[in-house]
């Protein structure tokens, strides 16, 4: 297709808004899949991908739409993961588009995540079409809606505010000729050797890894032998193609066009999101800028529950390639054996993992508390990174700590800010100002990333019954007084879970933990002192109660506490072969997960 045809756009919108309506209602105006297809909501969800097999997984898909000029263009539709707390994700998308389509639902009008997905496109340099939705419902509050958008920024004001019901098809014509009147086409050079963009990539067991491509320069052939830009990795070219939406084998990918690559490797380490591909025979002097490998905030282990160790490690492996800002290692613990240390952009990416190892993997993993990495000045003048607390140095020989603090959006309405102030105040956080965005309300904070990692976003949400966002960056580290914490079954430090936490948070925390663990870890025939140690000393300490008191002891008649100190001293020499007699079961490491 003539570059000048061609737009590559997203939608976004708030959950619910109508984002997926809208889009198989796009491709059901412009003849990509029949009627009868698109009550499937082909973009979407899992069931479809089953049925289809795992090509339908490309959540990207080209229409091509005869405009009321008479003319044919090219409209590719690039879906946003929905979920705004995984802007890397969303970015990652935003920046194969020219375009976004923000969809505000005319019964609710602008929420956070309206705005916060509105501030994400335009730092993308999108051009934003505002598009009220749901019109034809009797709760509709059109006009509010649109006074609502207004008040939100100047930067689109030049744009009309079209008005739609994406449920019945009234309105969706005026966007099919918005979209080419409105969304740049392309900027790139035909005849410039190969530049293309991978925005995006997943796992086929067949054809091996399939990279999502965004040409920007130059011409992609069926025939093209490529080249990998990051790791200088030469490949065959196996087949391209585009969404139809399912994979289409093409001759040809042209300047501005969105398509696929097989590129046929199986190690799901080989292709970086945001590398370039170019030609091998004709290859471009410059890579593009790609994007800010995403960095990691909150790690923690993950364990494999029975044996199933190298599927696991398969798992994780296929997990990372189609989510490029999760990050693993190999890792051994005393207590749980081999397992993985990962990386997380925060605690719901963690969540959702373990979901998705869950769902698509059929594995559970134990997951150790989560924890950031703590950069550890020690006397000797070293300077450690430690993302593990078992390899926290011990605390004689800590000169300082640092800990990594963030730059935190938060977007809420009027209603529940004071509750939203006093929930960042008591997570450390410092306010560095707030703004007005029509309605809502922006605050900026500096907060240590410690303090969201944990349930920081499922309060946020609580308090603001589901409607407030949360966006973090990075900002630098800075001096904390942190402890780590050891503990101690019947003598015997179980090194999982061990984790750290701010000084003045240890007493009240250890107690609630070995309050938990007294109820968690399972029992055995004698009472088994559970302690939470600091620098060396005990800070609480409970016994897990026995099983029975009249535990059975050969011999002669002794009091019960002395059965118990026989059956004790007999697990304690046991243990010199064995690390730890304990069982962990996730209900123990839920004990320190939801601690504070
Ligand atoms: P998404 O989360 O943004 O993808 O939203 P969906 O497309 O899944 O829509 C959420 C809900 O709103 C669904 O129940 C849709 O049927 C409904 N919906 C979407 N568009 C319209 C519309 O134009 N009018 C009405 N009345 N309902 C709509
Ligand atoms: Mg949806």
């Amino acid at each position: 297709m003539e570059i000048s045809h061609i737009r590559n756009f997203a939608i976004i919108a708030h959950i619910d808004h109508g984002k997926s309506t809208l889009a198989d209602r796009i491709m059901e105006q412009t003849a990509t899949v029949s009627q009868r297809e698109s009550k499937a909501q082909l973009l979407d969800d899992l069931a479809v991908e089953q049925a289809h097999g795992v090509t339908v997984k490309s959540r990207t898909v080209r229409n091509f739409y005869t405009a009321a000029d008479g003319q044919e263009y090219e409209y590719n539709l690039i879906d946003t993961p929905g979920h705004v707390d995984f802007s890397y994700e969303v970015s990652k998308s935003l920046a194969a588009s020219d375009g976004a389509i923000l969809l505000v639902d005319a019964t609710q009008g602008v929420q956070a995540q309206t705005v916060a997905n509105l501030r994400l496109a335009l730092k993308n340099g999108l051009k934003v079409l505002p598009v009220i939705n749901k019109i034809d419902s009797a709760m509709a509050e059109v006009e509010q809606t649109e006074q609502q958008i207004k008040q939100l920024a100047v930067q689109f004001l030049d744009s009309p505010i079209l008005k739609i019901s994406a449920k019945t098809g009234l309105g969706v014509d005026a966007v099919l000729e918005a979209i080419k009147d409105y969304f740049p086409a392309p900027a790139g050079q035909t005849k410039a050797p190969l530049k293309a963009l991978v925005f995006d990539s997943v796992y086929d067991p067949f054809k091996g890894i399939i990279a999502y491509v965004r040409i920007v320069d130059g011409q992609l052939t069926a025939k093209t032998p490529v080249l990998l830009m990051a790791h200088d990795q030469k490949l065959p070219n196996k087949e391209i193609g585009s969404f139809m939406p399912q994979l289409t084998a093409l001759d040809s990918l042209n300047v501005g066009e969105v398509g696929y690559l097989v590129t046929g490797l199986k190690d799901p380490q080989a292709l970086r999101v945001g590398d370039t591909i170019t030609s091998q025979t004709t290859p471009t002097a410059q890579a593009l800028p790609g994007y800010e490998p995403a960095k990691s905030m909150v790690f923690a282990g993950f364990y494999p529950k029975d044996d199933h160790y190298h599927d696991l490690q398969l798992a994780i492996e296929k997990l990372a390639l189609n989510d490029s800002s999760f990050h693993y290692a190999a890792e051994v613990s005393d207590a749980l054996g081999p397992g993985f240390r990962c990386g997380f952009l925060g605690i719901f990416h963690l969540q959702i993992i373990r979901e998705r190892l869950h769902d698509e993997y059929q594995l559970d993993v134990l997951t150790t508390a989560p924890n950031v990495t703590y950069r550890v000045h020690l006397k000797t003048d070293d300077t450690l990174m430690v993302n593990n607390p078992i390899k926290f140095p011990y605390f004689a020989d800590i000169d300082y700590v640092e800990e990594p603090f963030s730059n935190a959006t938060i977007t809420t309405g009027n209603d529940v800010l004071g509750d939203v102030m006093q929930l960042a105040d008591s997570h450390k956080g410092q306010l560095v100002d707030m703004a007005n965005q029509g309605d809502l309300i922006e605050l900026h904070y500096r907060l240590p990333i410690s303090e969201i990692a944990y349930d920081f976003f499922n309060a946020l949400k609580s308090i603001s019954h589901g409607y407030a966002t949360l966006e973090t960056t990075f900002a630098d580290y800075d001096i904390a007084d942190v402890v780590k914490v050891e503990v101690n079954v019947n003598y015997a430090t179980v090194d999982a879970l061990s984790f750290i936490v701010h000084r003045e948070d240890a007493p009240a925390m250890t107690q609630k933990l070995v309050e938990k663990l007294k109820h968690t870890i399972p029992r055995k025939l004698y009472p088994m002192p559970t302690q939470a140690i600091v620098e060396g000393k005990s800070f609480a300490r409970v016994d897990v109660p026995p099983l029975r008191k009249n535990a059975a002891v050969n011999g002669e008649k002794r009091s019960t506490s002395k059965k118990q100190a026989l059956l004790r001293r007999q697990s304690v020499n046991k243990r010199q072969a064995a690390q730890s007699d304990v069982t962990l079961s996730q209900d123990v490491f839920n004990a320190v997960l939801e601690l504070s």
